[in-house]
């Protein structure tokens, strides 16, 4: 066991604190990094405030990590002490079933073991990102292509992997209209990643703040919706991507689909709420789904990708000191767009 300086919440819904967590030896398959920087997703907040149920505490969360690799076990050829590294929102699962041969680990039959707040196979409980150091096995962990800064990549582990499966699957692509519901940390980095692809991309918020932003990012058209809004964008969309977690007009906004067109949630919604008539479904062959980050593969594709693209998200480096802080702003909307803690102050 080695200790290394992290921030955790004591207990549930207290603020976080600097402490210090064990971190295992390294074993013949794990890959040791220096965490040095790690994304702030809203998943965390909920998490550690018990609001998506118990935990066990002390907890700390944090599933955006990017570092450098400091040891790597006797089985790992893949990756070499200085190498650039990312741990998204996975540390383990079985790697025998149907959706872990087939890259999808996140629904792995035999249960998926995330990053922080789960019970490994050892019987620990997975501690997140807010940490200095971290021994991850090497078939969770990815190669950060080494032009992309690592503060500015690190919500790629999260955000963007969330953003690009759906995406992939629903064949973003030249000649397709794609539409974001929601401009945050989510929702802006899938703006890049679709319009990278060579999708038209439009986003639908609820207010005009972000307009100017997301038009500036390359946003082909920016709707704050109304009305007037869902009348004229009715039949538009190839795909439509539901970011936000709050209650939505979906059957409103389904109707903006074209025939064959995916609506697609993947908000965090803990109490998702859907009405919509099969009518209008069926008789435009319409899809919805849900869908739930990316397997390990696909966000090495997708970090690829933005090393090619240049894709990066927009981001706000804070010191340890801030997390508390920043937790209230994300709470609050007040992030343009993602709070990365800088992982050597703490
Ligand atoms: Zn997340
Ligand atoms: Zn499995």
């Amino acid at each position: 066991m080695t200790k290394v300086k992290a921030f955790a919440a004591p207990s549930e819904g207290a603020p976080l604190v600097a402490t210090i967590v064990d971190r295992r030896d390294v074993g013949p398959d794990d890959v040791q990094f220096d965490v040095l920087f790690c994304g702030i997703c809203h998943s965390d907040i909920h998490t550690v405030r018990g609001e998506w149920g118990k935990q066990t505490y002390p907890l700390s969360p944090g599933h955006e990590l990017a570092g450098k690799v400091t040891a790597v076990g006797k089985n790992v050829t893949k990756f070499k002490i200085g190498d650039h590294v990312g741990v998204g929102c996975l540390v383990n699962s079985c790697l025998n079933c149907e959706p872990c041969k087939t890259g999808h680990e996140q629904f792995c039959q035999n249960g998926a073991i995330f990053t922080y707040g789960s019970t490994d196979r050892d019987g620990t409980v997975t501690q997140g990102g807010y940490t200095q150091s971290a021994v991850i096995n090497h078939n969770f962990v990815v190669s950060i292509p080494k032009n992309l800064p690592l503060d500015a990549a690190a919500p790629l582990l999260c955000a963007g992997s969330t953003l690009w499966a759906p995406l992939k699957r629903w064949n973003a692509g030249p000649g397709k209209k794609v539409a974001i519901i929601g401009f945050g940390g989510l929702g802006h980095v899938g703006l890049k990643l679709a319009k990278a692809m060579g999708a038209e991309v439009t986003v639908l918020s609820h207010s005009d703040k972000k307009k100017e932003d997301a038009l500036k990012m390359g946003a082909f058209a920016f709707h704050k919706m109304d009305k007037a809004a869902f009348d004229s964008l009715k039949e538009n969309f190839d795909l439509i991507l539901n970011t936000v977690s709050v209650t939505v007009d979906t059957a409103g906004y389904y109707e903006l689909l074209k025939f064959d067109g995916a609506f697609v949630v993947i908000g965090a919604d803990p109490t998702p709420t859907v009405s919509l008539s099969t009518s209008v479904g069926v008789s435009k062959q319409r899809v919805f789904t849900l869908s739930l980050i990316s397997g390990v593969q696909e966000t090495q594709d997708m970090l690829n990708f933005c090393g090619e693209h240049n894709v990066l998200p927009e981001i706000e480096v804070i010191p340890a000191s801030y997390i508390n802080e920043a937790f209230d702003r994300v709470v609050a909307s007040d992030v343009r767009y993602r709070f990365v803690i800088d992982n050597s102050t703490m």
